[in-house]
């Protein structure tokens, strides 16, 4: 039996195709989230990639911002739970997700058995979310994905000290024009985001296995400066920004079976 979750974002869309419930036999995940193209793309490109149809897949189910425009979809579901269940099937150890997002990020705690616990967010500000960090790479010109190389390369991160984007986007202006290295600047980009974030997870035991997820994840500087932060190791799977859909292909499975 071939399920299917699709994430609707706010800066992406992510889709993934199961079978049994057990194994993932498609994925695929585009720039641009609700009210583009993309979500109808991401679920063309899943399809197409194994040679299915929409007849083909027992049940949809969509998650994430936009989930309530899918048309396609049998059903809408959380974007927490989603996120949990997709974090427990690939790290069933984890008993904390740490969501970093295009709009938003979330800490969220689980039980044995992948179940939501209780959940924290930040979904008022854009610091501390991918939003900041998208912000920053259209001023610098530097595309996120290489955000963490540059990180890696800095001998003195920067400090960013105004917590509102609009401010710390000037204020990284006036660095840029003072001559500060672009790898010190990043650096300090990502430990900005990492510090906001890192406050949020620690109002939670942080006692277990954590993860990261969302797209935020992918981003070494923010990632490993995090693991500063809060002073613990963080899982990180290259599926990392496809937990929602993952977790949506899943739990199409349990209802497919109900
Ligand atoms: P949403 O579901 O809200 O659309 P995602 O979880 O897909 O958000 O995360 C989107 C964010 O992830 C972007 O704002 C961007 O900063 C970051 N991101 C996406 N891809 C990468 C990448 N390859 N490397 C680093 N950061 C990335």
């Amino acid at each position: 039996m071939y399920t299917m979750g699709i994430d609707i974002g706010s800066t992406t869309c992510k889709c993934v195709i199961m079978q049994d419930g057990n194994t993932i036999i498609a994925e695929a995940l585009k720039a641009g989230g609700i009210g583009t193209p993309s979500p109808k793309a991401v679920v063309e490109e899943a399809l197409s990639s194994v040679n299915l149809k929409r007849e083909d897949i027992a049940s949809i189910a969509a998650t994430g911002y936009g989930r309530n425009r899918c048309d396609i979809a049998d059903y809408q579901i959380s974007e927490l739970s989603c996120h949990a269940m997709g974090a427990h099937y690939i790290f069933p150890e984890a008993r904390t997700i740490i969501d970093i997002g295009g709009q938003d990020a979330k800490v969220i705690s689980l039980n044995s058995n992948g179940q939501m616990q209780s959940f924290l967010m930040n979904d008022k500000c854009a610091a501390g979310t991918g939003r900041f960090l998208d912000v920053m790479s259209a001023i610098l010109q530097v595309p996120v994905n290489e955000f963490g190389n540059y990180a890696a390369e800095a001998k003195n991160p920067s400090s960013i000290s105004n917590t509102c984007t609009v401010f710390a986007e000037s204020e990284v202006i006036s660095q840029l024009a003072n001559g500060v290295e672009m790898s010190d600047l990043i650096a300090g980009i990502c430990l900005s985001v990492a510090g906001r974030v890192g406050a949020l997870a620690k109002r939670t035991p942080l006692d277990e296995k954590i993860c990261m997820s969302g797209g935020v994840s992918k981003n070494s500087g923010v990632r490993l400066g995090l693991e500063k932060a809060i002073n613990k190791p963080i899982l990180f799977s290259s599926k990392s920004q496809l937990f929602g859909a993952i977790g949506a292909a899943l739990s199409a499975y349990k209802k497919a079976n109900s």
